[in-house]
C-alpha cells in the first residue's frame, strides 16, 4: 500500500526525520489560507497524488504569495496528472500540500528498499538527487552508494557515518545525518514497511539536513497489525478495479488488454499472461485467487473481472493442488448462472479432483469451452475471442 508524500513526512517526523513547515489543503482558498499559518513569503505547491515525477509534470510550483498559491490551486484541484509513473490515465489531484520553501544547497537520493538477494533492508544513496533513481543508476551509476543492515544488530551509527563520508557531506552535518538514517530505519521496520525514498534529501543554505520528498510504501500482508497505517489508505489514488479486489481478498492487478485471467498462484497467473500474449492475445488482468478457493470465491473473481469493461474473453487456469478443481467448476457455473457473461468462457482444469471437475461444467449445459494444457487453454481463448469479435462487427454491419 502507497501513502501519500505529507503522510509520509508526518510519520517520518515521528521519527527524527525533518522536513519544511507544512500543510495540507483540500480547496485552494484553503490552501492559501493555510500558507499563512505556515508564514515565511516563498510555499511550493505539491498535488498529492501516489506518483513521483510530479515536478516535471506540473505537479509541484513554487510560488511567493497567497493569491499565486490560489491561482495555481485552482488550476490542479480536479486535474488528473499524468507523470511517468501514472500511465496516461494519471491520478486525480483531491489534496495539496503547502510547504514552506526552503534554500537548496545540495541534494541528495536516498532510498530504503528490501533487498530480495541478500534478504536484508538495503541503503541506497548517491549524491545525484533530484534524479529517479533508475535515470541515476543508468547514467551516473558510480555515484551510488550502497549498505546493507545486518537485521539481528540494526542500523549501526558507523554504517551511517560512512554513507556521509560517501555522499561527501560536510562532516560539521554527519549527526544530522545519521539521525536521519537511524529514523528512516526505524520509521521502515516498525511499520513493515517495504520501501522508504526520500528525493530529495536536501542540505539547506543554513545548513539542515531535510526530506523535501517522501515515499512510502507498506507490506499489505503486514497492515493487519498497523490499523494506524491502513486507515491512511487513500482509495482515490488506486485502479478502481484493483480497490474492488483488495477488499474482496483477492489479488488482483489491472491491464491494458480483454482477455480476463482467473487464475490461482501468482506463478501460474504470470505464464497464463505470457502464454495468452504468445498465442497473440492480451491480458486484461493479472488474478490470482489463491489457494483454497471456495465456489463463492471463484464466483466473486469472475464478477471481478466481468466488471470490466475491456474484458472480451475469459480464460480460467486452475492447478489444483491445495484447491479443488470441483470447487472451481462449481465456482465458475454459479457464476455463470448469476452474471450476465456474454463473452467467450475457455475453461483449464489440472490437479485434484479433476474429473468431477469437468463433469460438473459438462453437466452445467452452460456454453464453456474447456482445454487440457496450458498452450491449448490460450490458443482456444484467443481463437474464440476472435470469432466473437468479427461475429460482432458482421452483426454490426447488418444492423
Ligand atoms: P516529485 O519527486 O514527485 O517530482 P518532489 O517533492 O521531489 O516531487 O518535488 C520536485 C522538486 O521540487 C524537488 O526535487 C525539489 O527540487 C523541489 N522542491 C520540493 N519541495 C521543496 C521545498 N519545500 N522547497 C524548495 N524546493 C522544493
Ligand atoms: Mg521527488
Amino acid at each position: 500500500m502507497d501513502i501519500h508524500e505529507y503522510q509520509a513526512k508526518e510519520l517520518l517526523a515521528n521519527f527524527g526525520v525533518y522536513s519544511p513547515p507544512g500543510a495540507l489543503a483540500y480547496s485552494p482558498e484553503q490552501a492559501a489560507y493555510r500558507s499563512r499559518e505556515i508564514g515565511g513569503d516563498r510555499w511550493v505547491v505539491k498535488a498529492q497524488v501516489h506518483a513521483g515525477g510530479r515536478g516535471k509534470a506540473g505537479g509541484v510550483k513554487l510560488c511567493n504569495s497567497d493569491t499565486e498559491i490560489q491561482e495555481t490551486c485552482e488550476e490542479l484541484f480536479g486535474r488528473k496528472l499524468v507523470t511517468h509513473q501514472t500511465g496516461p490515465e494519471g491520478k486525480g489531484i483531491y489534496r495539496v500540500y503547502i510547504e514552506g520553501a526552503v534554500p537548496i544547497e545540495r541534494e541528495f537520493y536516498l532510498g530504503f528498499v528490501l533487498d530480495r538477494t541478500s534478504q536484508r533492508v538495503m541503503i541506497v544513496a548517491s549524491a545525484e538527487g533530484g534524479m529517479e533513481i533508475e535515470d541515476i543508476s543508468a547514467k551516473k551509476p558510480d555515484s551510488i552508494v550502497r549498505a546493507t543492515v545486518e537485521p539481528a544488530v540494526g542500523l549501526q551509527d558507523f554504517q551511517c557515518r560512512q554513507i556521509a563520508f560517501k555522499l561527501g557531506i560536510d562532516p560539521a552535518l554527519t549527526a544530522q545525518m545519521v539521525r536521519t538514517l537511524q529514523g528512516c530505519y526505524r520509521a521502515f521496520r516498525e511499520h513493515d514497511a517495504t520501501m522508504v525514498e526520500i528525493n530529495p534529501l536536501v542540505v539547506t543554505g543554513d545548513n539542515r539536513v531535510l526530506a523535501l520528498d517522501a515515499k512510502m510504501t507498506f507490506d499489505d500482508n503486514a497492515l493487519f497489525r498497523h490499523p494506524q497505517i491502513s486507515e491512511l489508505r487513500d482509495k482515490s489514488q488506486e485502479d478502481a478495479r484493483e480497490s474492488r479486489a483488495a477488499d474482496r481478498g483477492l489479488s488482483y492487478v489491472g491491464l491494458e488488454g480483454n482477455i480476463g485471467c482467473i487464475v490461482n498462484g501468482a506463478g501460474l497467473a504470470m505464464a497464463t499472461m505470457d502464454t495468452i500474449k504468445l498465442a497473440g492475445g492480451e491480458p486484461a488482468n493479472f488474478l490470482d485467487i489463491g489457494g483454497g478457493a471456495t465456489p463463492e470465491r471463484v464466483a466473486k473473481a469472475f464478477r471481478l473481472v466481468m466488471s470490466d469493461g475491456n474484458v472480451q474473453a475469459v480464460l480460467v487456469n486452475i492447478f489444483a493442488g491445495i484447491n479443488r478443481c470441483d470447487w472451481v467448476a462449481e465456482g465458475v457455473v454459479q457464476a455463470l448462472q448469476e452474471v450476465q457473461v456474454d463473452v467467450p468462457v475457455v475453461v483449464r482444469l489440472a490437479g485434484t479432483n479433476v474429473e468431477e471437475g469437468q463433469k460438473i461444467l459438462a453437466k452445467s449445459g452452460l456454453p464453456v469451452i474447456r482445454a487440457g494444457t496450458l498452450m491449448e487453454a490460450a490458443e482456444r481463448v484467443v481463437s474464440a475471442w476472435r470469432k466473437d469479435q468479427s461475429e460482432n462487427t458482421t452483426l454490426r454491419a447488418a444492423q
